[in-house]
């Protein structure tokens, strides 16, 4: 069965954030705890990690994964990409470079924020990527098997605006996972069609410049017609999980650190 397992459905910040004394913040519902935006997709025997956030080894962790076959990468902003350098634990079981698929201009940002790792003359246990080139085009996820063989699986890139920034979120299959959105050009609509799971991201009610609000969240849900739907990057002016899942439509709920969903 294919399943996704969200490990962090918070925004930038994080649930509760630093300092933050509000009702959300304290709440004692474990639900209401949110680690930064990532997703753990495990699809015909591929297990694919969408963003690698400053909580990376947390995760890995906390939902006892002990390999990956791939990262893919939203865009390059530090809430989905601060915990690269952990990847090195998956370089020393593997015994080489680990595959991130990644825009160009996503790879340049990682040049600069883990330079170390780039070197020509590298410290010795630095984390070794094998960076790979996507774009707006769908793309192969190969891996190699233990009988040497080679298998791949299809992912297709959906081209959204992060406020002015074009970053991209990924069709596999009858998933379809969007974060850090504020835009959705209609053409792109039409990779959206017969879902089973769409993950959206909201970070709150009001209006805000780089995300959907809920009320723009949920028309975006409505024009898709996913059979679930689930909410995400969620930020503490959201309200606590109850309060958001009281307010959603039959067919959509807020995600949730450690929910796992099959498709
Ligand atoms: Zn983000
Ligand atoms: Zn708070
Ligand atoms: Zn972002």
């Amino acid at each position: 069965m294919n399943r996704i397992t969200f490990l962090g459905t918070g925004t930038s910040q994080g649930i509760p954030m630093i300092g933050c004394g509000c009702y959300v913040c304290k709440s004692g519902d474990p639900k209401d705890n949110r680690l930064r935006t990532s997703a753990l997709i495990e699809y015909e025997g591929f297990k694919i990690l969408i963003d690698c956030g400053p909580d990376f080894r947390q995760q890995m962790l906390r939902s006892g994964t002990t390999d990956l076959d791939a990262v893919i990468l939203t865009h390059q902003h530090k809430d989905h990409t601060g915990g690269m350098d952990d990847i090195r634990a998956f370089n020393y079981f593997r015994r080489e470079a680990f595959p991130i698929y990644a825009e160009k201009k996503v790879q340049e940002s990682l040049k600069m924020e883990y330079s170390y790792a780039f070197s020509d003359n590298k410290y010795p246990g630095v984390p070794q990527y094998n960076l790979i080139t996507i774009d707006e085009n769908p793309f192969l996820i190969t891996k190699k098997n233990a009988d040497g063989t080679l298998s791949s699986i299809e992912a297709v890139p959906i081209r959204v605006l992060h406020y002015k920034l074009p970053i991209l979120g990924f069709r596999i299959g009858s998933l379809a996972y969007i974060t850090d959105a504020s835009y959705i050009p209609p053409a792109e609509f039409d990779k959206l069609k017969n879902l089973d799971i769409f993950v959206l991201n909201t970070a709150r009610r009001e209006k805000h410049i780089s995300h959907f609000c809920l009320s723009e969240a949920l028309e975006v849900i409505r024009k898709v017609g996913a059979r679930r739907n689930f909410l995400t990057h969620l930020s503490h002016q959201i309200g606590t999980h109850a309060e958001l899942a009281a307010d959603l439509p039959p067919g959509t709920e807020p995600a949730y650190d450690g929910l796992v969903c099959e498709f």
